[in-house]
Order: structure tokens, then C-alpha cells, then sequence
């Protein structure tokens, strides 16, 4: 934890958004794959909710990249993936987003192009102001696609014939149009002038794996070229956003959150989100998942003493039952904060709850 501290940047959090069926879940497993097979013992620390992608695994995985683009040295400690993709993170992020996700990737089946949930996606994109580069996923499914498994785009792009690489800038056209009539500029990543005022596209294959050594290159560059000050390490009381609210065999109720910002310790007096008014609770426990290789028959978690941002936490306290999903958790320093926070919390949980109410 210590050493965690000394590092200047905390990890971006990182959600992917996209239409349903357009291979959300399938990226986010091969990336949480490329994880635990890059894993070196003792430098995983497992997350509730979400993944963690360690600076040294992405640069084991964008090596290739180093003979091919310019790469940035990695200054960031990793990249915090949300792991519920679909309607849950959906909502969320539309709830909460601008708190959560510091970036995003938009994930767009090449073959189907935009869909209405890619369009809802963007537009909470924009309003929230969160930066995101496009997965234009699935280009394994283009007629004649040589699959070259886990290996740079722009090296199974070589090995691709003209006919194919045609048909699949074509099917990026349709996507940069579409982001045209939504105010915004795009390209392929590989002719992208400038990243401040464009937005990647970057044909990938969430089943090959191809296209995602760039995917999290452009990631991890993105984030520390224009970022650096949203994830500056604070050391101050933590702020966070409820993911779900879960009934716990042996603990009772508890909250799965992301942290985004300060640290979270056993003991200390929270502010939740709840169903009627805030919540205000003290931390019993701050649990995370049993790293994989030491999980036995009884147990899934393990307790911690604290926890920094950026993480994903699985909190136990009394009265967390009444918590609501997208709503945010503050610690509570001092004790003269206490009615502001709770004042603030009221406020952001009737914003939460309006918004539910329109869909
Ligand atoms: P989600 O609803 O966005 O999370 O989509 P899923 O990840 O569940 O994917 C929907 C379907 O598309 C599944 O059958 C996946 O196996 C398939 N799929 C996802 N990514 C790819 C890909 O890159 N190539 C191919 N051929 N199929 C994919």
C-alpha cells in the first residue's frame, strides 16, 4: 500500500459501453485473460467489480507496438476496467458516469456499425465530457479475415488482402459518419493527427484478440498525455459510487463500490446513498476477492485494512441495505463535515433517482 502512495497517478477507471451483443463482455474477458496470463505472483491485487491491468502486463502486451508507433513510457500504474458491461454499468455510468469513469471505450461491432444503444452511448459520453477511443470490434467476422491471435491490428492488417482492408475502412467510414453527425472527428488511429481534438478507431477482434496491444496503448496514452491532473494521487478521505447492493452469506448487507478518489479504512464513518435519506454507517469490514490461486472451499474474500483509489471494494457495514445502486459514498473525516456530506448525498441521490424514473 505504501508504495502504492509514492506513485504520483492513481489508475484511470475505465468503462465499455456499446450496444448489446457488440462484444462488451467478450473484450473485457480477454483483457481480464491477458491479465491473469501476463500475471506475476504478488503484483495482482484483485478487485471487486472490476479489473485491474497492471503497468507491467500492458507493457508486456504493447511491446510488439514499440517497433511499429510511437509508444509513451508508462508512468501510469495501471487501468481499472469496470467489469459489469451491459445495462448495469449502462445506467451507472449515466447516473454517475461523470464521477466513474475517468475514460471510456466505445465498443462498435464492425459488421453492424452504429445501433441505438451506441448512439445513447455517446451522447452520455459527451454530456459527461468523458474522453473515448472506439473498438471497432469483431473484424475477424469480415469475409476473407486472416486471424492472427493477440498480434498488433496494424501487423494482421499487413497480412490481410487489399479487398479486405477495403471492406473494413469502408465499415470505419460509416462510424466516422456517424460520429461526424454527433459533433465529433474521428479516424483510423494509425492516420490520426491529433489525439486532443480526434477520436481513435481501432479495429479490433475480442475473440482474436487482435487490435488489443493498441486499444490499450491508445488507453493508457491517452489518459497520462491529457489527464495527468484528474489522477493526481490524493491521499484525502475517499469518494466513491455504489455499484450494487448485495446480500453476503456470514456478512449481511453490503455495497460493491468503485473508489475513485482518496482512501477507505476499516472504521471509518461513511455517507451512502439510501432508498429515503443518507446513510450513515460505520465500515465493519472493506473486503476484496481472494486472489484465484489461493481460493478455498470457504472462503471468497479477504478483509483489508484499507483500500486506495482507484479500486473496486466490497464494503460491509450495518444498514446497507437501504443503499442505492449509482448512488456515491463519502468518508467522513472530520466530524463537522458530517451534515454537508449528508446534505451533498441527498442531492446526488435525488439526481440518481429522477433520472431512473425517465427511463
Ligand atoms: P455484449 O452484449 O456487448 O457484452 O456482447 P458479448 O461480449 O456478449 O458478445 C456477443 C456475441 O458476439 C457473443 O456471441 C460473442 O462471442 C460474439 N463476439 C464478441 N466479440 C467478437 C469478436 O471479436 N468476433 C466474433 N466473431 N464474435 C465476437
Amino acid at each position: 500500500m505504501s508504495e502504492e502512495r509514492q506513485r504520483r497517478l492513481r489508475q484511470p477507471i475505465v468503462a465499455v459501453l456499446g450496444h448489446v451483443d457488440h462484444g462488451k463482455t467478450t473484450l473485457l474477458d480477454k483483457i481480464r485473460g491477458t491479465t491473469v496470463a501476463a500475471k506475476e505472483p504478488g503484483q495482482i491485487t484483485q478487485h471487486v467489480g472490476a479489473s485491474l491491468v497492471p503497468s507491467n502486463v500492458i507493457e508486456k502486451v504493447t511491446e510488439p507496438l514499440k517497433k511499429l508507433i510511437p509508444t509513451v513510457k508508462l508512468e501510469l500504474p495501471g487501468l481499472l476496467f469496470i467489469d459489469t458491461p451491459g445495462h448495469e454499468i449502462f445506467t451507472n455510468l449515466r447516473k454517475r458516469g461523470g464521477a466513474v469513469a475517468d475514460l471510456a471505450i466505445l465498443v462498435v461491432d464492425i459488421m453492424e456499425g452504429f445501433q441505438p444503444q451506441t448512439y445513447e452511448a455517446v451522447e452520455i459520453l459527451k454530456q459527461r465530457k468523458v474522453p473515448f477511443i472506439v473498438a471497432a470490434n469483431k473484424v475477424d467476422r469480415i469475409p476473407g479475415w486472416r486471424p492472427n491471435p493477440d498480434q498488433p491490428i496494424l501487423i494482421s492488417m499487413r497480412k490481410q488482402d487489399p479487398s479486405v482492408i477495403e471492406f473494413m475502412d469502408n465499415q470505419i467510414y460509416k462510424i466516422m459518419g456517424e460520429l461526424a453527425k454527433m459533433g465529433f472527428d474521428s479516424d483510423r488511429f494509425d492516420r490520426i493527427k491529433n489525439y486532443t481534438r480526434q477520436i481513435a478507431i481501432v479495429p479490433i477482434s475480442a475473440k482474436t484478440g487482435e487490435g488489443v496491444p493498441e486499444l490499450l496503448a491508445l488507453l493508457a496514452g491517452l489518459a497520462q498525455r491529457f489527464m495527468k491532473g484528474k489522477l493526481k494521487y490524493v491521499e484525502g478521505p475517499a469518494k466513491g459510487v455504489v455499484m450494487e447492493v448485495k446480500e453476503e452469506p456470514g456478512y449481511g448487507s453490503t455495497i460493491d463500490t468503485i473508489i475513485y478518489d482518496g482512501i477507505i479504512k476499516q472504521g471509518d464513518t461513511i455517507v451512502v446513498g439510501g432508498i429515503e435519506e443518507p446513510i450513515v454507517t460505520k465500515v465493519r469490514a472493506l473486503l476484496i476477492p481472494e486472489p484465484l490461486q489461493e481460493i478455498r472451499a470457504t472462503k471468497r474474500f479477504r478483509a483489508v485494512d484499507e483500500v486506495s483509489a482507484a479500486a473496486g471494494v466490497k464494503i460491509v457495514a450495518p444498514g446497507l441495505d437501504k443503499a442505492v445502486a449509482g448512488a456515491p459514498i463519502y468518508v467522513v473525516e472530520r466530524e463537522e463535515d458530517l451534515e454537508k456530506i449528508k446534505e451533498q448525498v441527498k442531492k446526488e441521490v435525488e439526481e440518481v433517482l429522477i433520472e431512473t424514473d425517465a427511463e
